[in-house]
């Protein structure tokens, strides 16, 4: 004889679904990764808005900030246009390097959904990621304008297994969550 199975017996409805019931949410992810410039370079390495000064510059069109670029992307998770690629390439050609104005334009798209959290992790040898957190935290929460505690950054050496754990370009994902009330 098979055994019955009971239906669950949870509320479809419960009181979080009722209280959560108007607020949509939507997660954005995105990848970016650059190579360090060899040899001597007048650039220097930018990451979250941020100069750092004990690693080489990476290597790019732009300033090659290589964390607003996956948080860029991972905001255009959420859009559905992505901007660094052909519109990041326009202003590149225009003279506007600054990655900053990639993400501004990926803001603009977002409407009226608001950034909830960010969670940016990095792999990298060098620099050395850690005593920069707070800074870095500081930065991205200006530029997305929330507040540092919704940013958060990991990093990892990812025990050298790939080129950017061996010290010759840094890769960096984003997530991106945003909610609509
Ligand atoms: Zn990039």
């Amino acid at each position: 004889m098979l055994p019955t199975v009971s239906k669950p017996r949870w509320p479809r409805k419960n009181a979080f679904s009722r209280r959560f019931k108007s607020v949509k949410v939507k997660t954005g992810i995105g990848l970016d990764s650059h190579r360090f410039v060899e040899g001597a370079s007048d650039r220097s390495l930018v990451l979250g808005g941020l100069v750092f000064e004990d690693a080489p510059a990476l290597a790019g069109n732009s300033d090659a900030d290589v964390i607003l670029h996956a948080v860029t992307d991972a905001i255009s998770g959420v859009t559905g246009r992505t901007v660094i690629g052909a519109v990041a390439d326009a202003l590149c050609q225009q003279g506007i390097t600054d990655s900053k104005a990639y993400l501004k334009v990926a803001l603009e798209d977002l409407g009226d959904w608001q950034i909830s959290h960010v969670s940016v992790a990095l792999e990298c040898l060098r620099p050395k990621i850690d005593p920069k957190v707070p800074a870095l935290r500081a930065s991205l929460a200006e530029l997305l304008g929330i507040e540092p505690g919704d940013v958060c950054i990991t990093a990892t050496t990812g025990e050298g297994l790939n080129d950017c754990g061996r010290g010759l370009g840094i890769h960096a994902s984003a997530v991106v969550t945003v909610v609509q009330v």
